[in-house]
């Protein structure tokens, strides 16, 4: 299991719910979370490592045996409130950092690896990594929620990941778009 960088096509994929919870599932999310805190990140979604279903795991500690661990399935985001600008980080675009505006105060529901139904009001770091998580679900990266004037920032850095993908496939260290889309169809028809 490896973390995948933008541009990868997985990370624009809107996942799918997650229909039925296995030993596979659960020894899936468990090396989710060795792969989350080899990169020290405090929280990694299922589609970064190419699995396109609907869940991501969060410790916010960021290393194994510290902090709690949270596994969110089919998570649903409701009543936000406020409004806060602070810096993110995303472990499919190492190293590049900016600003994001979003609710400071969240609700979330989900479901937890044991089938347990998880009701939650989140606020600070908690409620961001929750935010981040979900949107990469739908396809969505932080940078997308940048400004516009911020983005001009991180055009060369986008533009950089870029270019190394195109080389990392080129050396066949990353297969085509059809090999990627097929892959996501036979976890789709097992968990979705
Ligand atoms: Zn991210």
């Amino acid at each position: 299991m490896q973390i995948v960088s933008y541009p990868h096509p997985t990370l624009r994929h809107k996942s799918l719910p997650v229909k039925r919870v296995n030993a596979e599932l659960r020894e899936l999310v468990s090396n989710m979370f060795d792969v989350m805190y080899e990169a020290r990140g405090v929280g990694l979604a299922a589609n970064q490592v190419d699995l396109p279903i609907r869940l991501f795991v969060v410790n916010l500690e960021a290393k194994a045996g510290e902090g709690e661990e949270f596994v969110f399935i089919n998570p649903v985001i409701s009543r936000p409130k406020g409004l806060e600008e602070k810096e993110e980080g995303c472990l499919s675009l190492p190293d590049l950092y900016g600003p994001v505006k979003r609710p400071k105060q969240i609700r979330v529901n989900a479901y937890g690896i044991d089938g347990q139904e998880i009701q939650a009001d989140l606020s600070g770091l908690f409620a961001r990594v929750v935010q981040h998580e979900l949107d990469h679900l739908d396809g969505v990266l932080f940078v997308d929620r940048m400004s516009e004037t911020n983005k001009l920032e991180i055009f060369d850095a986008l533009d950089e990941f870029e270019t190394e993908f195109a080389s990392q496939r080129d050396a066949g260290g990353v297969p085509g778009d059809k090999e990627i889309a097929q892959r996501r169809v036979v976890w789709e028809q097992k968990y979705c």
